[in-house]
């Protein structure tokens, strides 16, 4: 039980409530017909030469004590309307500040007269200090979850948004007063919104109540849950879910983190890991991924390599800036092949390479032959920083043999195709 709970409980065994029946005598003073015990500690003991009731009003609540009851008593007798009174009564622990209620009783057959009136009363001094603990404790949790760079929302059993600190104000773009009471799927992207009841409720079951349990489980074991801001773009988040009991009542308390950037980073970091930096052509990984799906089908499939004829010298004689302005040109020519389910990668230094599926020798040889005539013959916009940059290249095509599965073997024979193409003098295309 929490801090909180126990005071509560504390309070309410504790509670003093006090009664007493107040009549007049023949006199009309005020004297107590009946009493309980809180009621007498309330007037501070009972007075040593009483023993029984009735009590004269002014031996159990003399001098100043007793003022302010009985004009209130005086008041319900003639008026026969209630009271109510709030009366500080200091005793030896100190002083006890009572709620008093007063209550006219009427006795059958005696019509509209007030006969007697009953006091209630109790000690408000725990509840005063239990308001205030509350309080402080309320703007505590507030200090503490509107400075949370989290988002912090709680939904009741209804599903309905109970709680939306400052972060989940910037993060969803509503006002907390905005959501309060609406249901939580104004939070989430449409596609996710039907489903969603159902995963909160087999979440729910799945989650052992357990308040001892540090850290909260998530409720997104992979990184697919979004969030929709209020202008409908699409937030990746990272969520870990609470349920807490409240008074019997299940409601569940969300962090939500916003993992936008992380995400865009691992989007980057993934592409980067495909891609060739210098042309941003696929990357040789990429190419054996590509080349090993088709190979794991049936498909037709030619492949070739490509190769700089003596890109060493355009280094030498230029410089290494403009030996990778003309890898950065070929890219460019390369990915422009006109095979749609084409690949062209950069396999490495100045060699590249193409994936055809669905070409025959043929084909590729017809492809790969006009690719090497556009670079001898410079058949492609190009904007050269100096001067243009003569260069040929040399391929070697293989195509699939019926059942070849190895995309080692595959590349081995299409590079024995290319030295071919080199042996035979360069600025060629050789069939493997
Ligand atoms: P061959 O006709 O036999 O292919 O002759 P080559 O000079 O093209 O072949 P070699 O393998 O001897 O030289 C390749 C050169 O490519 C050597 C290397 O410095 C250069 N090279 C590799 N990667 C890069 C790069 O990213 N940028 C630049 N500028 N040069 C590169
Ligand atoms: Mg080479
Ligand atoms: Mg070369």
């Amino acid at each position: 039980m929490s801090d909180l709970s126990n005071r509560s409980q504390e309070y309410v065994d504790g509670a003093l409530v006090g009664f007493a029946v107040v009549g007049r005598d023949a006199h009309g003073e005020f004297v107590i017909r009946a009493c309980n015990d809180p009621f007498i500690q309330m007037a501070g003991g009972m007075p040593a030469d009483w023993h029984a009731f009735p009590i004269p009003f002014d031996a159990l609540l003399p001098d100043q004590a007793g003022v302010a009851l009985r004009e209130q008593l005086l008041a319900c007798f003639t008026s026969g309307a209630a009271q109510e009174l709030q009366q500080s009564f200091t005793l030896h622990d100190g002083v006890h500040p009572w709620h008093l209620s007063l209550k006219p009783l009427r006795h059958t057959g005696s019509g509209a007269a007030v006969r007697e009136v009953l006091v209630t009363g109790f000690d408000t001094v725990s509840k005063m200090q239990l308001a205030h603990e509350l309080e402080v404790s309320a703007s505590r949790f507030r200090a503490v979850v509107d400075s949370a760079y989290d988002a912090i929302v709680t939904i009741n059993e209804h599903h309905n948004i109970t709680f939306f600190n400052r972060a989940a104000e910037n993060l969803f773009g509503y006002k907390s007063a905005e959501v309060l009471g609406q249901r939580i799927e104004i939070l989430l992207p449409e596609r996710f919104r039907a489903n969603h009841s159902r995963n909160v409720k087999q979440f729910a079951d799945s989650v052992q109540m357990s308040l001892r349990s540090i850290t909260p489980p998530r409720m997104d074991e992979s990184n697919s849950v979004y969030g929709r801001h209020r202008d409908g773009t699409i937030i990746p988040v990272e969520i870990a879910i609470s349920k807490i009991k409240v008074n019997g009542v299940i409601e569940f308390t969300a962090v939500v983190r916003d993992i936008s950037e992380r995400a865009q980073l691992i989007d980057l970091l993934k592409k980067q890991a495909v891609t060739d930096a210098l042309t941003g052509l696929p990357n040789r990984r990429e190419f054996l991924d590509f080349v090993e799906k088709v190979l794991g089908t049936d498909d037709l499939l030619s492949v070739f390599i490509l190769d700089i004829d003596y890109f060493k010298k355009i280094n030498d004689s230029y410089g290494h800036d403009i030996g990778d302005e003309v890898l950065r040109v070929l890219a460019k020519v390369g990915m422009s092949i006109p095979h749609e389910s084409g690949l062209f990668a950069r396999w490495g230094g100045e060699e590249f390479v193409a994936a055809l599926p669905g070409a025959d020798a043929a084909l590729a040889h017809r492809i790969a032959e006009a690719l090497r005539r556009r670079f001898e013959e410079q058949d492609f916009e190009h904007a050269w920083r100096v001067k243009p940059i003569p260069f040929t290249v040399s391929i070697g095509i293989v195509t699939r043999e019926a059942g070849e599965r190895d995309v080692d073997a595959l590349m081995r024979r299409a590079d024995r195709a290319l030295y071919a193409a080199k042996e035979s003098g360069r600025n060629r295309v050789e069939v493997g």
